[in-house]
C-alpha cells in the first residue's frame, strides 16, 4: 500500500483522499528540506503543485490542477482507491478510525447514540464519526470522484 505526503497546496484534497482511505500525510513544518527528509525516511511518495520541489525528489508526482476536485481526480486515476478502506482514516490527521459503541458516548451526542450503534472515532484528535447527514454529502461527492475519473 503506498503512502503518501501532500505539500501545502494540497490541503484540501488531501482530506479528501483520507476520506478515501489514503494514507496521507501531511507537513507539520514549512522548510523544504526537512519535509524531503520526512519523505526520505518513510518512503512517502510526495504529492506537489511545486515544479522545483517535485523535481528533488525521486519519489514525486507533479500535480497538474489547481482545484481540489481535479487534484483529487488527478490522484485517484493514478492510485485506484480501495473501496473497502472508505471512512477508516481521520481527515484531520491521518490516523486510522476505531470502531466504538457509540454508548461511549457523553451525552451532547444523545441523538447520535439513539440513531447509531456503532461510531467510529479517532483517539488522536478525540473526534467521533458517523453516517448522519454530513456522511450523506461526503458520500456522495466521494461517488462524483469515482464517477468522473
Ligand atoms: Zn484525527
Amino acid at each position: 500500500m503506498n503512502r503518501f505526503m501532500a505539500d501545502h497546496m494540497l490541503k484540501r484534497s488531501c482530506e479528501w483522499l483520507r476520506l478515501m482511505g489514503y494514507d496521507i500525510s501531511y507537513p507539520e513544518c514549512h522548510d523544504d528540506n526537512d519535509i524531503l527528509k520526512y519523505c526520505i525516511k518513510n518512503d512517502l511518495i510526495l504529492l506537489t503543485r511545486d515544479y522545483e520541489f517535485y523535481k528533488r525528489y525521486n519519489k514525486s508526482i507533479f500535480i497538474d490542477s489547481t482545484n481540489y476536485e481535479d487534484q483529487v481526480k488527478e490522484i485517484i486515476r493514478m492510485f485506484p482507491p480501495d473501496k473497502s478502506k472508505f471512512f477508516t482514516r481521520c481527515p484531520v490527521c491521518n490516523s486510522e478510525l476505531i470502531d466504538v459503541d457509540s454508548k461511549n458516548m457523553d451525552n451532547n451526542y444523545i441523538s447520535v447514540k439513539s440513531n447509531f450503534k456503532t461510531v467510529k472515532y479517532c483517539k488522536k484528535c478525540n473526534k467521533y464519526f458517523w453516517k448522519g447527514s454530513h456522511y450523506k454529502k461526503i458520500e456522495k461527492e466521494i461517488n462524483f470522484f469515482m464517477n468522473n475519473i
